[in-house]
């Protein structure tokens, strides 16, 4: 979180770096945006088209920084039975625990990256009921139906 507080909040980042010092004893909350490409966050099935937002509080108490997190991401999935896109929004909170001594720059980083990719579906599916593809012709039952259905 290298950047001055108070500055536009609409703007991207790239890294999420808490300067120990700057923390005041009541605690800093800060609301950004942050680029997913850098990141190495997609899956085959899995896309991050936006930034995601990161709500964090921080905290500092003797050498322990505790750092609250609320994430906003919207992945974009391909369904695995009819292939078509579709994007579902996830929230995972999280709360990460720091020792710094000596009160230096943490990076929250690789933490935070993996408490979105957790929430990535083991297999992504557009609607609990997805029909899917016809196996023979390839029409997608969910739009249209072919004469193999109902076979
Ligand atoms: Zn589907
Ligand atoms: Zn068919």
């Amino acid at each position: 979180m290298n950047r001055v507080v108070g500055s536009n909040q609409q703007e991207v980042e790239a890294t999420m770096k808490i300067h120990v010092n700057r923390v005041p004893e009541s605690g800093l909350e800060e609301h950004i945006s942050y680029d997913s490409r850098p990141l190495d966050m997609d899956r085959f099935d899995v896309h991050l088209h936006e930034p995601f937002k990161v709500d964090a509080f921080i905290t500092k108490v003797e050498r322990q920084l505790v750092v609250r997190i609320q994430v906003c991401c919207t992945l974009c999935c391909l369904c695995a039975r009819c292939l078509d896109e579709f994007s579902v929004v996830v929230r995972p909170q999280a709360v990460f625990s720091y020792t710094v001594d000596p009160p230096d720059v943490v990076d929250i980083t690789e933490d935070v990256r993996q408490e979105i990719m957790l929430t990535y579906p083991m297999i992504p599916v557009c609607q609990a009921d997805c029909k899917g593809l016809c196996i023979s012709c390839g029409q997608n039952w969910n739009h249209n139906s072919c004469e193999h259905r109902n076979q």
